[in-house]
């Protein structure tokens, strides 16, 4: 069955107390509507071990914001997958855009993390998305198909682990949201090329995220498209009663 999911990034934003309070406020508010319904929170490297703590009683889930390609090593200030699940992290990000623009993050690599994820049972949330000169020239359907190609090199077991979030990048923390139906538009495309590289089921079954600007007010609109399968939010997870109003309109 097609997993329902909200997964916050919080990216680097809160300090140690304030990622605790945080948590706790999420904690003290949540209340799962449907075991299908997840909800993940990726927090900085820094807070894991002492959220896990506090998620121990409860439904919600940590993700890691990202991870290294290699196993272990001289990698100085880099985690690794290994680590990641060492403090029960069960999703992470990968391919998230401003990594791909500020880190210059290319295919390649995306796809030795993705491995490193698989390797160690994380299931990472595969970010896509095109630039809004693409969307301009009428590009955006090229894009994704691009971005997405390195999925198809995954076996078909690994490949339903992945959870795909698109995120255009000129939607990201600008307030300019997607409508829903250029969400639906490009999930639907999304879901089309999954059923094409690996199968009908396969791609039937598929979490397909949407994320850009997604808040409390438009979610429930967002969501009620039939390919839209929850949300990644960024700014919104920063503030409990946004980030659990976005989730309740799962
Ligand atoms: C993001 O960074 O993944 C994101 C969706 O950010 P925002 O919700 O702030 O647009």
């Amino acid at each position: 069955m097609r997993k329902k999911i909200v997964a916050g990034n919080w990216k680097m934003n809160n300090n140690f107390q304030e990622g605790i309070d945080l948590t706790n406020e999420l904690i003290e508010n949540f209340k799962p509507t449907d075991l299908n319904k997840q909800l993940v929170v990726c927090p900085p490297f820094i807070h894991l071990n002492a959220m896990a703590e506090l998620f121990t009683e409860n439904e919600i889930r940590l993700g890691g914001q990202n991870c290294h390609t290699s196993e272990k090593g001289a990698y100085t200030g880099e985690v690794s997958a290994e680590m990641l699940k060492s403090v029960g992290v069960r999703y992470c990000l990968v391919g998230h855009s401003e990594r791909r623009a500020y880190f210059f993050e290319d295919d390649q690599e995306l796809f030795q993390k993705i491995k490193q994820l698989l390797a160690k049972d994380i299931q990472p949330i595969f970010c896509c998305g095109e630039m809004l000169e693409d969307r301009k020239e009428g590009g955006h359907f090229d894009v994704i198909e691009d971005q997405l190609e390195l999925l198809w090199k995954l076996s078909k077991t690994d490949f339903q682990k992945v959870i795909i979030a698109y995120e255009p990048v000129w939607a990201i923390g600008t307030g300019q949201t997607a409508t829903a139906e250029q969400a639906q538009e490009i999930h639907k495309f999304i879901r089309s090329r999954i059923a094409k590289k690996m199968d009908e089921a396969i791609a039937d079954n598929a979490s397909i995220l949407y994320g850009g600007s997604c808040k409390p007010t438009n979610a429930a609109e967002l969501f009620s498209k039939p390919d839209v399968d929850g949300g990644l939010i960024g700014g919104a997870a920063l503030e409990a009663n946004d980030f659990l109003g976005i989730y309740n309109a799962l």
